[in-house]
This record gives C-alpha cells, structure tokens and sequence, in this order.
C-alpha cells in the first residue's frame, strides 16, 4: 500500500545563508525522501524561511531596510545551495506568508477555546528592559549564568550547556547583550500556554515517551517531567507554562484581540511547517484540511538536537490541543565537525563553505555519498575529515562501485555494438546474490541507517568486483573462441551494476540519472523489480560518470596559507617558524634576547586596536601539534546583534593544555587583517610573550589582563 508521507526539515533562521549543518540535515532528510519515493510512497517534502524575532527586526534596522524586505534577500540566496546539493524539496515557503499568519492565529484561537478549558492564560509579569536602548529586551540578547547548571553567559531563553529552558529573569547576574547595560524590570502582560496543566503533562508523557523518538531523545525529555532536587539544592519543577507572546516593537504575527502583542516566533515557526504545506497544496488545487484529515497521513520532521524541546513538547501540545494532528515522528541528528573543528551550529557556521565547495567544482554527490557513509539513525555528532573524506570517494564509490561499468561496458560497445548478451550459471547466482539484498538495504533506508545500507552496497560491489577479477574479461578479449563468455560476463557486470545504482540512488540521485541514460532503462526504483537488462537490449555508450577527488581541491576548499605578514608571527612564531625564519634577530646581551624596535609615535600605536577578549573555548588542531584554537569573546555583536565570537590560531600548544585557558581574558590584536591558515581563517591575534632564542629560554606566555578587565574594553 502507497504510504503518505509529509515530511520537513527545520526551518532555518532567515538571518544569514545556509552553512555546512543546514546542508547536512537537507542532504539527510533528502535521502529518505528520495528512498520513500522510490518505494511507491507519495511523499511531500516541505521547508520554508524561519523570518520573525527580535534579530531579524534588529538586523533589518541596521541595514536599512523593511524586515521584510531583510528576509526576501536572504530567501533569494537559497536556490545555489539547494540545486547545488540535490536538494528536492517539493515546497519553499516563509513563516510570514499569509498562510502562516492565519493558521498560527487560527492555532491559537484553538487552544485558547479549548473545550475542556483554555490553555492560554494571561499574566502581567516582570520582564527586563533595556533602559539604554529603551524597549523590552528579547531572550536572546539577555546573558547572564544558567539557573540549572551554572554555566555562564548562557541565553535568556535556553543553556546551550544544559539544555534548560526557562525564563530570561531566572538568570543570574543578566546583562543586555545589545548595550552591556544591567536590566531593569518593568511589568508587562504576556500570554502563556498552559503546558504545566495536568492535561498538557499527561499528553506529553505519553507522546516522547511511547517508544516513537529516539530512546536517547526520549530519555533527555523525560528529564524535563520530574521534580527533582538539583545537586546545589534547587529544585527543578518540572514542565513550566510557555510564554508565547512579545511585545511591540517585534517582527511577527500580531496576537487575535491583542493589539501590540505578537506570537513569540517559536511560536509560529513550526507552524510555518504546515503553511509551506498548505501553499504548495494550493498551487496543486488540492484541499489542506482533507489532506491532513487523511487518517493514514504520516508527518515526520527531521531537526538537529538543539531544538528538541521545541519539537518533542511545544509543537506536539500545540497540534494535539488546538485540535490537530501530531507528528509521527522527530528525527534528531547530532551536529557536523569539520576536521575535528567546532561545532556547526545555527548561529556558529564556519569551516567548511558550502557555496565554496561548490565552486571549486566538487562534486555535490560526493559530499551526500560521505554524509551518507557517515550517518546513523541516532543522534550523535558527526566529523567532516578532508583525508577520510577523499579516501572513501575515491576507493570506495568510485574504485568499487562506478568502475564496474568502465571495466565491462567497452567491451560490450567495442565487439558487441552494445548489445547485452546471455548469462550463464555463475553470473546468475551472483545477481541473485545481489537481488536478495533489496529487502534488508531498503529497511535500512527507511530506519534511516544510511552508513549501514552503503556498507552493506559496498559489501555487494566488492563481490562483483571479486567476480571481475576471477573472470578476466580483459585476458578473455584476447581469445577469439571466447567472445561468448567474454559477452556473458560483461552482461553480469552490467546487470550489477544497474542493481547497485539503485540502492545508491537515493543518496546519489544525478549519478543514477545518467546511468538510466547509459543504460537505456526507465527511472530505477525499488518497486519495479523486473529486470530491463534481457539479453539483446543495447546500452548507450560508456561516458565517464564521476572523477576522483584531487588533494587539490580539498587544500583549497580548506585554505592553505597564504604569505605571512611578518607583523603576524608573534604568537605564531613557533607555527610559522618554517616560512618566517628571519623574523627577530638574536642578541644574547638585549632584553628578551632582541633590541628594542625602532621608536613610534602615539599615532602608530594607536593604529593597532587591541581589546580584551574571554577565552570561550579552546581546543587543540588536529593536524598540528603548535597551534591551539581559540573562540573569544571580545564582546562584539554580528549584523543580527547576536553575540559574536572570534576564531584564532595561536602557536601555544606546547605551552598550554586547552581546558587551562578556557574562561581566562587575555589580549587580542582585534583590528589585525583575517589570515587564512590551513586550518581556517585566524580573524586576530592573542598576545604572548616569548625569549627571541627559543632554544636557549624556551616558552611561550599568554597575556592575561589585571582583575576587573571586561571583554571588549581596549587598551589605551
Ligand atoms: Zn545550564
């Protein structure tokens, strides 16, 4: 029985272009939904532009322009990445479309008018205003440290550490992250949804703990349930009731009866899932409400684990309380490293660029083939690493897998004017070999357990190529009274590697494109399962399908150092030692080993702009043992006035164990041009100090300012 299936990825924020994560989570859900499609399933995969909240409304303002004006650019910039990576959504919508603003308006009349009580309450509280920038601030720009767990310069609205959420006045020390300025309290009435309320708790306990999610999604929520004491003696209370309404001035959809009040924007996110499905029904002339009345309608959404709450409690309870059906499922994915890098996060992105990677002309389906190779059905972090990266497209796709066609379709063009031939006994039970293998690759599609499926492909690939080897078709070639084997065998080959193509097709959808032109065959699926390839079907000419990854274009994608400035080896001497040997001349009788420079005026001190920074976070380079990275705060804001951190290089490995510097201020040279490294863009300098004869006094030493110093002050 045709399943179908309505399926989404999360939205993305409409403040900046896609990064690597965003990629990641399309590709992922991408190939489940080509894999369903393939199965007969009807399915309809759907995303829209995550457009309203405090930082786009911020970010807008500084450019200039309409907030909607903002998000229309950043949706324009979508369709090069998308294309780009065989991306196939059905629909791409925006969470300010007419469509969403009635259906979160209609939502919410719903749960307000709830039968059995209304789940929406009014209550005036206290809510910190920024008495500088003279409105009430937004979650995200209030910082301060968790009430859970104590991490600092954690949101208003959720630990990054922890995962809690809670509300921006259970903050500790809060500070304004647009100002700095301390917030003041300042009443104001705000609507809440009820989830506290016994009928929101029981429902909720049930639906994340019904065995559906992940069970290390599942047992995370349960966590959020209990009423516990915490180790410090605080006691954490279980589900809280969900504020959903902001004030004015706020870009979002203006709460029914509420004048100046909008929905907070998580609230009419995910409802953006069904707008984006309800306008591309429209264009369809098809009916929303009859299509989601359909009892046997599945909704999935795929998303990555830093937005769990949102999916697993506040969109369920929505759904389910305003009168509506509930997902059948999330599925969570951990969070892409690039070689062993930071975490690629919604508001972190750097490493590896996807737009970037495209233009070097990599191709798109190797990355999919790699994301692919790597990916499981839990949620756990995975790691982009360049050398694996290369030596599983090369070795794997296309040593095992596209050379089975290059090895035996010349000959079939050549001597048999590519006419396939008959097969013998021996061929037969490998094909059948490889036929009985559809049933557990596409289970394992479906439990989304790609790595499994391509190893399993793989597995079947190296058995043909076993069989390649022990027939020879090369030596057979050579032998006239072997024409017909050498027909027979190239015909197996063949047929295999039409059967290998398809289990490859969902993650590889361009390459089993042209395999179906080279072929000669209609569109592989898995429910077609007669074979086309009967003995006397011509094949079209072989045509080179993929190329291998060349080093090159792994170095450029990752930037390889450019000239080093000799201003630049400060801390990076011992890094660079090798491209600036030159840089200080020893003198064993000058302090610190050399003469002091030549003197300056204030006017060229003043040139270098060097700020207190707070080591974030710190971690060793894989592939190097000099350099540390660092993430500093130096308290600056992006174009959306969220918080922005800074990456730098620095050659103190030897000196410093990662965790001693986290926390610690030191000094950053915060004017200093970006250098591209190997490893990434260094955007800065940090100050240390060091002997100019490093083989006599070895050492290298970090600045560290007097207490009291404040990132992003500067030195004067
Ligand atoms: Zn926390």
């Amino acid at each position: 029985m045709p399943r179908q299936l309505f399926v989404t990825t999360a939205l993305p924020y409409a403040n900046g272009n896609f990064h690597i994560g965003h990629i990641m989570e399309y590709i992922q859900a991408d190939i489940w939904v080509r894999y369903q499609k393939m199965m007969g399933h009807a399915v309809d995969f759907v995303c829209a532009d995550d457009t309203h909240g405090a930082p786009i409304m911020i970010a807008a303002e500084k450019a200039g322009i309409t907030p909607q004006q903002f998000v229309a650019r950043i949706a324009a910039g979508r369709k090069p990445y998308l294309d780009g990576f065989h991306i196939g959504f059905d629909n791409w919508h925006s969470t300010d479309a007419p469509e969403n603003h009635e259906l979160a308006r209609q939502i919410y009349r719903d749960l307000r008018d709830n039968k059995d009580g209304s789940l929406i309450e009014v209550r005036t509280i206290e809510q910190f205003f920024d008495p500088q920038k003279n409105m009430f601030l937004p979650d995200r720009f209030i910082k301060g440290e968790c009430p859970k767990c104590h991490a600092k310069d954690q949101y208003g609205d959720n630990c990054e550490n922890c995962g809690a959420v809670y509300a921006p006045t259970d903050l500790i020390n809060p500070f304004s992250a647009l100002s700095g300025a301390k917030p003041e309290l300042k009443s104001s009435e705000h609507y809440f949804f009820k989830l506290s309320d016994p009928r929101c708790v029981a429902f909720l306990e049930n639906w994340t703990q019904d065995g559906k999610l992940q069970p290390e999604v599942a047992n995370k929520i349960k966590e959020w349930f209990s009423i516990r004491t915490n180790p410090d003696g605080s006691k954490s209370e279980g589900l809280g009731d969900w504020d959903i309404s902001r004030d004015a001035p706020y870009f979002g959809i203006e709460i029914p009866d509420a004048p100046g009040k909008y929905f907070y924007v998580w609230l009419d996110a995910p409802i953006g899932y069904l707008a984006s499905l309800k306008n591309l029904l429209n264009k369809r002339d098809q009916d929303y409400d009859a299509y989601m009345a359909n009892p046997d309608l599945e909704q999935y959404h795929f998303i990555g684990k830093d937005i769990v709450t949102f999916h697993t409690l506040f969109w369920p309870a929505t759904l389910h309380f305003s009168g509506r059906k509930t997902p059948d499922n999330i599925f969570v994915h951990g969070f892409l490293t690039v070689n062993n890098g930071e975490k690629m996060s919604k508001s972190r992105g750097t490493g590896l660029d996807p737009l970037k990677y495209l233009s070097l002309g990599m191709n798109p389906e190797w990355l999919r083939y790699y994301l692919a190779a790597k990916l499981s059905a839990r949620n756990e972090d995975i790691d982009f690493n360049a050398d694996d990266f290369m030596a599983r497209v090369n070795s794997d796709l296309i040593g095992k897998f596209v050379n089975i066609a290059s090895r035996a379709a010349g000959f079939l063009t050549k001597r048999f004017e590519g006419k396939l031939g008959h097969v013998s006994e021996d061929g037969a039970a490998l094909l059948h070999q490889l036929r009985i293998e559809h049933t557990p690759i596409e289970q394992l599609y479906e439990a989304r357990e790609y790595a499994k499926a391509l190893k399993e492909t793989m597995l079947l690939a190296d058995r043909v190529n076993a069989y390649v080897d022990a027939n020879k078709p090369w030596d057979l070639a050579k032998k006239p009274d072997q024409e017909a084997r050498l027909q027979d065998v190239c015909t197996v080959c063949i047929k295999a590697f039409r059967i290998l193509t398809c289990y490859l097709k969902p993650v590889l959808p361009e390459l089993a494109a042209q395999v179906e032109t080279f072929l000669q065959i209609e569109p592989l699926s898995f429910t077609n399962i007669v074979d086309p390839l009967t003995a006397g079907h011509v094949i079209g000419t072989y045509q080179h399908l993929m190329q291998r990854v060349d080093v090159k274009q792994l170095d450029a994608l990752f930037e390889v150092p450019a000239t080093v400035e000799p201003a630049q080896v400060a801390t990076e001497k011992v890094a660079s030692k090798k491209t600036a040997p030159t840089a200080t001349p020893v003198d064993p009788t000058a302090p610190g080993g050399e003469a002091i420079a030549p003197t300056i005026q204030i006017d060229d001190f003043a040139k270098i702009d060097l700020r207190i920074a707070k080591i974030l976070s710190c971690q060793a380079v894989a592939g190097s043992t000099k350099l540390l990275q660092l993430t500093l705060d130096a308290g600056e804001l992006d174009e959306a006035g969220q918080p922005k951190t800074r990456n730098v290089f620095s050659g103190i490995a030897s000196m410093y164990q990662p965790e001693q510097l986290v926390g610690k201020l030191t000094v950053l040279v915060a004017n200093l041009a970006p250098r591209k490294m190997k490893f990434g863009v260094s955007e800065g300098m940090v100050l240390a100090a060091s002997h100019a004869d490093e083989k006599a006094e070895p050492g290298i030493y970090v600045l560290e300012p007097f207490a009291g110093a404040k990132p992003g002050m500067r030195i004067h």
